[in-house]
């Protein structure tokens, strides 16, 4: 099993260290071939106008979408989740189409007002530190996306069937348990 990180902009080296921490066998993926070896997919948090617009330019975005379409397994964190969701309300920029989720991107504010939460997540059982930066906010999702966790009422992960989201950071935190949640997805795929 080979799992894939999308290598093309945001913080995809902290994934790639809570992997190589897991003693889990990864790649970074930059293009259409690459990807075609990998058994599921990181992407990381970042900017999503960025990633959508590179991914586009190398072949990757559509080849992508029909991946998922034909169930590689995927987890995106942040701007992964904006580029994965259905639909983004507030600003006009495609997506992935993978979960079906609206998102309101950088909801929770600017820079500054990233913040710590702790969460409760379905599966875990204790709490996660949850870090959130500039992240998107779930405002509508479909009956059948599992709603993980929430915030406040809101979701903050999420999954149907292989697409796997959620708005915080688990890879800038030490606790390697969400990963593992992935990795467990990707090996029952
Ligand atoms: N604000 C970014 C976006 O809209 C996401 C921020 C992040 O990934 N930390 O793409």
């Amino acid at each position: 099993m080979l799992i894939g990180v999308l290598g093309v902009q945001g913080d995809f080296r902290e994934h790639r260290f809570m992997l190589e921490r897991l003693g889990i066998p990864f790649k970074i993926v930059r293009t259409p071939e690459e990807l075609n070896q990998v058994d599921g997919l990181i992407i990381a948090g970042g900017e999503s106008t960025t990633m959508i617009r590179i991914m586009k330019r190398v072949g990757l975005f559509d080849y992508l979408k029909e991946k998922i379409k034909n169930g590689l397994p995927v987890y995106g964190t942040c701007a992964g989740m904006i580029l994965l969701a259905a639909h983004v309300e507030n600003y006009p920029q495609e997506s992935l189409g993978a979960i079906d989720i609206h998102v309101v991107r950088n909801a929770y504010g600017r820079q500054v007002d990233s913040f710590v939460e702790s969460v409760e997540v379905k599966g875990l059982d204790s709490p996660f530190e949850a870090i959130f930066i500039r992240a998107p906010k779930v405002v509508k999702w479909k009956n059948d996306v599992h709603v993980l966790s929430e915030l406040e009422g809101t979701p903050v992960m999420l999954r149907q069937d292989n697409v796997l989201v959620s708005s915080f950071h688990p890879e800038l935190t030490g606790d390697p348990r969400i990963h593992d949640y992935f990795v467990n997805m990707v090996k029952g795929a």
